[in-house]
């Protein structure tokens, strides 16, 4: 089978922090034609576009989409059969909570061949920047990624299995949910007392770690006027941060 010549590469920028950017990720943005990135991606990762490339700004902070998605698809369709050299800039790992494989669907149907440079994503880079092990032998043997907006039409989180023990939940879009996840998995038999963070700008120079219970944790975040981005981590877990702390 021939390989078709790569035109576009959907780029993961990593959790923030700009040197957790991906060496490979550094050189395909250096030789790019156009950048079409997002809003979360820092600028001192946005300063490694050369001048000669173009930037497109495709948007997406919350109640503030620039650009809908069906147009993002069609604009790399579009600029990749100009032949140019189309990188698709997103926060953290373009296949989680990045629809980045709604991208990548729409070139592969359009015949294009994309390459996916895998990032750092919140998850993995924020959890280790507060301080917090996703996964531990004693106290949690599985990690679940959710996400917390609720796109209308979209079937709601399998609660009851969110709620089993010896499992980390890691909520991605969660602010605004807070209240909701919350009481549902307490609702589902997670234990109001189980601990909980919230951590803002992770990785970032704003960083900020609320931490409490699963219970508490919703009137904690309001008090404490979090800003986007926020992640949610829920489980034992979180009470290793103390303890490393201490370190
Ligand atoms: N593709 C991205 C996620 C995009 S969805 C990734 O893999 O990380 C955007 C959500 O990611 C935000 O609402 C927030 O929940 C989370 N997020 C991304 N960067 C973050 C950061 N630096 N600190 C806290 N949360 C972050």
């Amino acid at each position: 089978m021939s390989r078709k010549a790569v035109h576009v590469w959907l780029v993961g920028a990593g959790p923030g922090d700009p040197e957790l950017l991906t060496l490979k990720a550094a050189r395909v943005i250096a030789r790019a034609d156009v950048v079409v990135h997002d809003h979360l991606v820092a600028p001192e990762i946005l300063a490694r576009i050369p001048a000669r490339a173009r930037r497109i700004y495709a948007g997406k902070e919350r109640d503030r989409h620039t650009m809908k998605q069906e147009e993002i698809n069609r604009l790399l369709v579009r600029l990749a059969r100009q032949g140019k050299r189309v990188v698709r800039l997103k926060g953290g790992d373009p296949f989680i909570f990045g629809r980045g494989g709604e991208e990548a669907l729409a070139l592969a149907r359009a015949g294009i061949a994309c390459e996916v440079i895998p990032g750092i994503t919140a998850a993995t880079g924020v959890a280790a920047a507060a301080g917090i092990p996703l996964t531990h032998r004693d106290l949690a043997q599985a990690c679940v990624l959710v996400t917390g907006s609720r796109r209308t039409g979209a079937p709601d989180l399998d609660w009851k299995g969110l709620a089993r023990p010896g499992q980390t939940i890691v909520v991605y879009m969660g602010l605004v949910g807070l209240e909701r996840v919350s009481r549902e998995l307490i609702a589902h038999g997670l234990a109001p007392r189980t601990p909980a963070a919230i951590i803002q700008q992770g990785t970032m120079k704003g960083q900020r770690v609320v931490e409490g219970t699963l219970a508490a944790l919703p009137k904690l975040a309001t008090q404490a006027r979090l800003q986007a981005p926020t992640l949610i981590v829920i489980g034992k877990v979180v009470r290793l941060r103390r303890s490393l702390a201490q370190a």
